[in-house]
């Protein structure tokens, strides 16, 4: 058995491309294409030049030695925070930016929640001289000030949607309304493993260089490439799908996701997917996602912005489902305080989504002798807001 997308996008059950008919032609043009353009030599040398010289892989593995000594275990952090821009999101959007410029489209739209995707976007749009245009929700506009300053200063549009909860989802319903009535010219950048196949496939593929290179650096490390368990939060489920990928179908290594308890899972403010979602279709995919008994779509709760979504990609619904995953779900407080505790015991400042990950510790025990590596998928610079209040810094 393989947990891989098979040629149609399933994982499983999971996954597919359930699309409105005016978007097939969109979808299948990328479908036909992908892995060709992502095997070309030429792609694959552009890609990881950039990667090397932009983006400043490969990122360190780092051993945690004050972590490991706490919680009686070797824990080593993937530091995916160190990429340009502060986090895992920038491998996709460079293996994207130039997958559309292989297909010839002239023009890039994305949408965004928290900003960062529309960042890691913009940032790339500029480093090709590409049009960019973003779309936000209004109210996430407000909420993200600094990163909407960030999209415009890198020469992005953002635009407003203004509809519905004005959120995540209706910026995703702006986005898609866009890519129909441009077809030809547009290439639409979604951010984490999620949306129609090619769409989660393709995403996982480009962030798989996080465990290809975990691999090389575990064996010089610790003579071996496998380490006994791999973590990471899931959000949508990119940085996950990318620290597990090439770990996935090797059954003596666990893997482990983290989701977003928020305040409590049934406390009616969470994102915890897994325990709480039942199937159903998001965004083109067929996957786990949190709804009413009548099929509505649950507003999701996290402190964290990135954890801040009602679904998981199809892989992680499928990772779920069939047990080869062990999922944990972790509040906002757990998050939080395992926050702090690497600031004071490593040195350094960690995303918030990337704190869930890390709070797995407390109750999560390991042996000794294991080699846990989490994927740290993030910088805490844009959550000090978020920690200064928090803890009345
Ligand atoms: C966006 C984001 C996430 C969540 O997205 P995934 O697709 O689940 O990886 C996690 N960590 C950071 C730092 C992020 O910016």
């Amino acid at each position: 058995m393989s947990y891989h997308a098979d040629e149609k996008g399933y994982y499983g059950e999971f996954g597919g491309a359930f699309i409105p008919e005016m978007l097939y032609p969109n979808c299948e043009e990328l479908r036909q294409n992908y892995i060709q353009i992502m095997e070309e030599p030429s792609f694959k040398e552009e890609f990881q030049q950039l990667l090397k010289d932009y983006v400043g892989r490969p990122t360190p593995l780092y051993f945690a030695k004050r972590l490991s000594e706490k919680y009686n275990t070797k824990i080593y952090l993937k530091r995916e925070d160190l990429c340009h821009t502060g986090a895992h999101k920038v491998n996709n959007t460079i293996g994207q930016i130039l997958m559309a410029k292989k297909l010839g489209k002239n023009r890039i739209i994305a949408e965004t929640g928290a900003g960062q995707h529309g960042v890691a976007t913009a940032t790339v749009c500029a480093l090709m001289g590409i049009q960019c245009v973003v779309y936000m929700g209004e109210i996430d506009i407000a909420r993200q000030a600094p990163n909407v300053a960030r999209m415009k200063m890198l020469g992005a549009e953002v635009r407003a949607a203004k509809s519905g909860s004005k959120t995540l989802k209706d910026a995703t319903n702006e986005a898609i309304r866009d890519w129909i009535n441009n077809p030809v010219d547009t290439h639409y950048i979604i951010g984490s493993v999620v949306g129609p196949h090619p769409y989660p496939d393709m995403v996982a593929r480009f962030q798989s260089v996080i465990s290809e290179e975990i691999k090389r650096q575990l064996m010089e490390n610790e003579g071996r490439e496998n380490p006994d368990y791999v973590v990471a939060c899931v959000g949508g489920g990119s940085n996950a799908a990318g620290a597990f990928y090439h770990y996935l179908d090797t059954p003596e290594v666990g893997i482990i996701a983290v989701e977003a308890a928020g305040k409590g899972i049934h406390s009616g403010e969470s994102a915890a997917t897994s325990a709480l979602g039942k199937v159903g279709i998001i965004h083109g995919s067929k996957t786990l996602l949190m709804q009413t008994p009548d099929g509505q779509i649950t507003e999701p709760y996290s402190i964290s912005a990135g954890l801040d979504y009602p679904g998981v990609g199809p892989m992680h619904a499928h990772l779920y489902k069939s047990g080869r995953g062990e999922f944990i779900s972790i509040t906002d407080d757990e998050a939080m305080k395992a926050g702090l505790e690497l600031c004071k015991l490593e040195g350094i400042i960690p995303a918030i989504e990337s704190s869930h990950a890390l709070a797995i510790f407390e109750d999560r025990k390991f042996k000794k002798d294991d080699v846990v590596v989490v994927n740290l998928s993030g910088r805490g610079d844009k959550d000090l807001q978020n920690y200064i209040d928090y803890f009345n810094l």
